[in-house]
C-alpha cells in the first residue's frame, strides 16, 4: 500500500478521470490556491468523438489522445497519477487507486468524480467477444484490425459464401457513432481500398447498420435523422430499423424484427448501441446515505452536482444524472467547469456550498458526420445538413482538439483523406484483434485454456486472424 503522505498545506482537490470533465475541471482550477491530484486509469486525454476516425484509418491515436501529464505540464498545481480508482471513502475523504499491484491512497478536501461511461451490451456482455464497442483507444485499434483483417480474409477465401461473410460489416446502433462508423467503413471500401486487392472488389462490401428503434439518429429528430438515412442509403449502407440483435457470435448476428428471427453472416461486427456509467457511481451510492443511481448507473446528483450530504463531492460528465443534460462532451465540460469554479469560490471564501447557484446546462447543439463533406447539425431550433454542416463539424472538432500539433496534423490528415482517397493510418496487427481476449482470460485462468483453443480454432473471432506477423495493410 502506497499512502500519499505529501504534506499538503493547501486545499486538496482530487479529480478522477482525464476525459472532458476531469481535464476541464483541472484547467479551471489553474489559478486557484489548491493542490490537485488527477487520477486516471488511462494516461491520455481521449477525444472520443474522433475514435471512429482512428478505427477507419484516418487519424492516428496520438492526434486524438495526447498524454495528460504533457497537456498539464505547465500547470504547477496539478499532479497526475495513473491508477484505477476502486474505492472512495467519502466520510474519511480518501480515494484508493491501483496501478498493477500497487494501491495508492490519496486524501482529499474536495473531490470531482469524472469517470465517464463504458459500453453497455444490455446484460449480454458475452457479445463483446465478437462485437467490440467504441469507447477506448484499444477498441478503435482492435476495430481497425478487424475491418482490415476481414478484407484480407476475403481476398484469400476460396468460396463465395465465406468471401461474402468476410465482406459483410455489421454496425449495431444508429446513434452518431454508429452512423459515423458505417459511413466511414463504406468510404474505406469504396475509395481507399478500391483497386488494392486482386481477388476481391472492395466496393462489393456490404455495410449494414442495425437499429432497434425506428429511426437513425433518433435524438436529433426526424428531419436530420431522415437526411442522414438518405445519405447513408446513397452511399450503399443497408439500414435495418426496428431490428433487435439477440445474439452475436464469430460468424454473424441473430436479429429479431417484425418478420421474425433471422441471421446476418458477418465476420466483423461493432457495437455502438448503449452506454453504462462507470462502476464508481455504484461505489458512491453504496458509501453515502441517500445517493441513488439511475438505470444506466449514473449518479443522481443535487442541483450543485454534489452527492447528498457531501457538498465537497462532485460528480460530473457522463457519470452524472441531470435531467436535460445529454451524455455529450458539452455536458462534461460544463459540469467540470462548474465544479472547479465552486471549489475555487469556496477556497477564496467568496461562496459557501449552501450559497451555490444550481448547475445550468447551456445546450450548444449536436452534430454528426455521415460522410466526407456531409454532416447533420442542430443548434437550438436551427437544423441544417450537407456541406456547411460538415464545415461546422470540422471547425468545432478542431477547436476542442487539445494541442496545436494535434490540430495541425489533423488538418493535414483530413485534407489528404477527404480530398484524395489516401488514409495515413492503415497499419493493423494480429495482437490488436486478440490481445483483449487474452487479457480477459488472465482474469479467468480457468477459461484461458478454452479461450486459447477458441482463438486457434473454429469459433475464434475470425476477422483479423490472418493479419499475421504485424503485417501492415498498406493502401493509398
Ligand atoms: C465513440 C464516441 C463518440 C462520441 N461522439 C461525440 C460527439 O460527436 N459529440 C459529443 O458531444 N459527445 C460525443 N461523445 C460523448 C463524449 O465523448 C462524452 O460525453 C464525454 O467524453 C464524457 O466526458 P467524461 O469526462 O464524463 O468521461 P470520459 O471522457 O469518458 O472520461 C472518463 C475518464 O475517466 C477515467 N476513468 C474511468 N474509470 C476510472 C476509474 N475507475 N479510475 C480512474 N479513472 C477512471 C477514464 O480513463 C477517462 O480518462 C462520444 C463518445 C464516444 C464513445
Amino acid at each position: 500500500m502506497n499512502a500519499d503522505n505529501s504534506v499538503a498545506q493547501r486545499h486538496r482537490v482530487v479529480v478522477i478521470g482525464s476525459g472532458f470533465g476531469g481535464l476541464f475541471a483541472c484547467k479551471h482550477l489553474r489559478k486557484a490556491d489548491v493542490d490537485i491530484t488527477l487520477i486516471s486509469k488511462t494516461s491520455t486525454h481521449l477525444f472520443q468523438p474522433l475514435l471512429y476516425q482512428v478505427a477507419t484509418g484516418i487519424l492516428s491515436v496520438g492526434e486524438i489522445a495526447p498524454a495528460t501529464r504533457i497537456v498539464l505540464r505547465k500547470q504547477r498545481n496539478v499532479r497526475v497519477i495513473m491508477g484505477e480508482v476502486d474505492d472512495i471513502d467519502v466520510e474519511g475523504g480518501t480515494v484508493t487507486s491501483r496501478l498493477l499491484n500497487q494501491d495508492t491512497i490519496t486524501p482529499f478536501d474536495s473531490l470531482i468524480v469524472a469517470a465517464g461511461a463504458q459500453q453497455s451490451y444490455f446484460g449480454n456482455d458475452h457479445f463483446a467477444t465478437y462485437a467490440p464497442g467504441m469507447k477506448t483507444i484499444d477498441d478503435a485499434l482492435e476495430l481497425r484490425a478487424r475491418i482490415l483483417g476481414s478484407f484480407e480474409e476475403a481476398e484469400l477465401a476460396t468460396d463465395q459464401e465465406t468471401r461474402e461473410r468476410f465482406m459483410t460489416f455489421v454496425v449495431v446502433g444508429a446513434g452518431p457513432t454508429g452512423v459515423e462508423l458505417a459511413g466511414q467503413i463504406a468510404e474505406l471500401a469504396d475509395r481507399t481500398l478500391d483497386g488494392t486487392f486482386r481477388n476481391i472488389d472492395t466496393r462489393d462490401a456490404r455495410v449494414i447498420l442495425v437499429e432497434g428503434a425506428g429511426a437513425v439518429l433518433a435524438p436529433m429528430g426526424p428531419k436530420l435523422g431522415g437526411k442522414a438515412y438518405q445519405r447513408l442509403e446513397k452511399m450503399g449502407v443497408e439500414i435495418q430499423l426496428n431490428a433487435i440483435v439477440t445474439n452475436v457470435d464469430a460468424r454473424g448476428v441473430t436479429i429479431k424484427d417484425g418478420e421474425g428471427t433471422r441471421r446476418i453472416e458477418s465476420a466483423c461486427k461493432v457495437w455502438s448501441a448503449g452506454v453504462q456509467a462507470s462502476g464508481l457511481g455504484k461505489i458512491l451510492a453504496e458509501h453515502s446515505k441517500g445517493t441513488e443511481t439511475d438505470r444506466a448507473g449514473r449518479v443522481v446528483v443535487e442541483p450543485d452536482l454534489t452527492i447528498k450530504g457531501y457538498p465537497n463531492v462532485f460528480v460530473v460528465g457522463d457519470l452524472m444524472s441531470v435531467p436535460g443534460v445529454p451524455g455529450q462532451a458539452q455536458g462534461a465540460i460544463q459540469g467540470g467547469t462548474y465544479a472547479a469554479k465552486a471549489i475555487k469560490a469556496e477556497v477564496e471564501g467568496k461562496q459557501q456550498p449552501q450559497e451555490r447557484k444550481p448547475f445550468k446546462y447551456f445546450d450548444k447543439g449536436s452534430m454528426a458526420t455521415v460522410s466526407r463533406f456531409y454532416a447533420v447539425c442542430q443548434i437550438g431550433k436551427l437544423e441544417f445538413s450537407g456541406f456547411f454542416a460538415w464545415l461546422a463539424w470540422l471547425a468545432l472538432h478542431l477547436y476542442y482538439l487539445v494541442g496545436f500539433r494535434s490540430r495541425f496534423v489533423t488538418v493535414l490528415e483530413w485534407f489528404t483523406s477527404f480530398l484524395g482517397r489516401h488514409r495515413g493510418q492503415m497499419a493493423a496487427t494480429e495482437q490488436w484483434v486478440f490481445a483483449r481476449l487474452a487479457l480477459e482470460a488472465l482474469d479467468k485462468p480457468d477459461d484461458a485454456r478454452e479461450l486459447a483453443k477458441q482463438i486457434g480454432g473454429e469459433s475464434a473471432p475470425e476477422s483479423g486472424k490472418s493479419v499475421a506477423n504485424t503485417r501492415a495493410a498498406e493502401a493509398s
